[in-house]
């Protein structure tokens, strides 16, 4: 397939192109920080290094309408009353901007959770096959990237519409889906130049470093499970503070509470985080993951044993809940790494 070039210059304007056609999602830089926002004129998309939250908000906003509901009293019978539900399904057409490999991959580990237990749920269904991910392949790894431990990838097309390779002057931009080839049209083909340059990159990708073999890693948890001075040890500084389960691609808690006022009301689904105190406290009193060693072990177990073990793979490498983009790594303000907390666990797990 014959990439496209997309010239730096060009960048703002065919955004704009697509933003006339999508809901439009760009890293611009705020601060310290590259976050996510919808397209505004005069915006400058920044795609100079990955995004410091991730693009699970396209597909699983931080709060959003799941219905709303209207009370009305039957007027020949006040004992009676009626509930009107309107649910709101999301079909806007949306492009996330500047995604990594590693956020494109999270798609396939939350399709798990939304789509493939059986029920499917319609609102992020809905939102899933509306959304298209234009992603740029990574040049050089940040000390907290770990994408190859878990299957990933710094060029990894899994989970992107239009993988976007930096040459000089712009982008080399390949389609890896149809829908991402209608996206590329307006742009002119690579030059036999930019074309070399790219077959380069192809061929010589950036090298992440050995990974660790981390087949075993479900059995060693499983075997350190009860062992709580070793979770206390590991979740020793954290704060609950849920940081990394809100950056995180992967991660999926959320609550649902509902807001009414008078007779009408809407219920909404949030954002939630199992680093939370709160987030198992029953309605008794009794919270079953009292402690932060508890969260912190249900945080890392869910990713790298209860997933693997709900999702079997074919292949010898277990399929994680983690793709390994570092961000909780990165934001964590006490610099709790789960990458060492599960070298210890393949360490520690094997001599319990
Ligand atoms: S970001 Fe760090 S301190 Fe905050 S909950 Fe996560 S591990 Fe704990
Ligand atoms: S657990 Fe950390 S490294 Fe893994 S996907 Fe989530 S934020 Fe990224």
């Amino acid at each position: 397939m014959v990439a496209r070039f997309l010239a730096t210059e060009a960048l703002a304007d065919i955004a704009a192109a697509w933003a006339r056609d999508h809901r439009l999602l760009a890293p611009v830089r705020e601060g310290a920080a590259v976050l996510y926002r919808p397209w505004a004129k005069d915006m400058h998309p920044f795609l100079g290094r990955p995004p410091t939250s991730s693009a699970k908000e396209a597909l699983l906003p931080q709060t959003e309408n799941l219905l709303t509901y209207t009370y009305r009293k039957d007027r020949d019978d006040l004992t009676r009353t009626e509930v009107f539900l309107a649910e709101p399904l999301p079909q806007e057409p949306t492009l996330v901007l500047g995604s990594r490999p590693c956020d494109a991959r999270g798609r396939k580990l939350l399709d798990r959770v939304f789509l493939e237990r059986g029920v499917k749920d319609p609102l992020y269904e809905a939102r899933r096959k509306a959304t298209l991910f234009v992603t740029v392949a990574c040049e050089r790894l940040e000390n907290t990237c770990f994408c190859h431990w878990t299957g990933g990838g710094p060029m990894s097309e899994e989970g992107s519409d239009v993988l976007l390779f930096a040459v000089s002057g712009g982008f080399a931009a390949k389609a890896i889906t149809e829908a991402g080839e209608q996206l590329l049209a307006p742009l002119p083909e690579v030059g036999p130049q930019v074309q070399e340059e790219l077959a380069a990159k192809l061929a010589s990708p950036v090298e992440p470093g050995p990974a660790p073999d981390l087949s075993k890693a479900p059995e060693r948890f499983l075997k350190l499970f009860g062992d709580m001075d070793f979770w206390m040890d590991q979740s020793a500084r954290c704060l609950s503070c849920g940081v990394c389960t809100y950056l995180c691609p992967t991660c999926s808690c959320f609550n649902i509470t509902d807001e009414n006022s008078g007779m009408k009301g809407k219920r909404l689904r949030t954002w939630d985080t199992c680093m939370s105190a709160l987030y198992t406290l029953e309605g008794s009193g009794h919270n079953p993951r009292v402690s932060r060693a508890h969260r912190l072990r249900n945080r890392v177990g869910h990713k790298f044993c209860y997933h693997p073990q709900e999702f079997p793979a074919a292949t010898a490498q277990p399929e994680f809940s983690c793709t390994g983009c570092g961000r909780c790594i990165k934001s964590c303000p006490v610099s709790v790494d789960i990458r060492s907390i599960v070298l210890d666990i393949l360490e520690k797990g094997d001599k319990s």
